[in-house]
């Protein structure tokens, strides 16, 4: 009797055991691990995802009854400016615009584990190369960045197109569009978890579809969001504002909406 229950002692906690640690010793996947470790931020010899034709873009997806929506194309009530004050982007036709120099936007309210649907569009007029045709991007909690750009037909670093997570993952594939035409991201989100003491607990997770085809995996953040930087994580609040960024691009945003998880 004592053998058996000795027996299954080892067969039931030593797996979870070695589950836990593993876990606790590797939050990026084997895969993600060895991408990052492969190549720094921005390199120019990171490949680029395969290009992927997502079909054309379909109407507006509605708000599920349960969604906060943050913008429905007639104000920016739920929005405002990096200090606080109204937010100054141009709303017209049932879009938000963004307005160079005018700064980036953020919600007024705070969120963390999110269900968050967005459409955007850059131009049809394409303008400048690489990072510098048609950039915004959307911000979870301020800290974390999809990259908003145009990528059809637009080279630039890996890590740096649209639907990346910046500076981080590059996407799996290029699903975007033609300029001037409506895109969705559609982002699962998982904030970072930090002790009393201040230290990391868990890091950020981002599963991202673009134009409905799975861009990121479950991707684990390894920071902050950061230009030519991947800087450690920092203990910050539960809950933060989703932000949209102006780098000076007059790129358009409609139907956002958020799930809170
Ligand atoms: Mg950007």
């Amino acid at each position: 009797m004592k053998e058996i229950l000795r027996f299954a002692v080892v067969l039931l906690v030593i797996p979870g055991i070695m589950v836990a640690l593993a876990s606790k010793d590797s939050p990026q996947s084997a895969a993600q691990k060895a991408d990052l470790e492969k190549w720094a931020i921005h390199d120019l010899d990171r490949p680029l995802p395969p290009v992927v034709d997502p079909g054309p873009a379909g109407q507006p997806v509605a708000a599920p009854s349960d969604a906060v929506v943050l913008f429905d194309g007639k104000d920016l009530s739920s929005w405002e400016d990096g200090k606080g004050g109204p937010a100054k982007w141009k709303v017209e036709g049932g879009t938000m615009e963004v307005v160079a120099k005018t700064g980036s936007i953020r919600t007024k309210k705070g969120f963390g584990d999110c269900q968050l649907h967005i459409d955007w569009a850059t131009p049809s007029a394409v303008s400048g190369e690489g990072q510098e045709r048609s950039n915004s991007g959307v911000f979870l909690m301020d800290i974390y960045e999809v990259q908003v750009l145009d990528s059809y037909d637009n080279r630039t670093y890996a890590d740096g197109q649209a639907a990346a997570i910046y500076g981080q993952y590059p996407p799996l594939v290029n699903a975007s569009r033609k300029p001037g035409e409506w895109q969705t991201y559609d982002i699962v989100f998982h904030r970072p978890r930090f002790g009393a003491d201040g230290n990391l607990v868990e890091p950020a997770r981002m599963t991202v579809f673009h134009n409905g085809v799975l861009v990121q995996d479950n991707a684990v953040l390894t920071g902050p969001t950061a230009h030519k930087a991947r800087p450690p994580y920092k203990a910050q609040a539960d809950r933060l504002p989703i932000s949209l960024q102006d780098h000076g691009n007059p790129v358009r945003y409609r139907n956002i909406w958020l799930r809170e998880l």
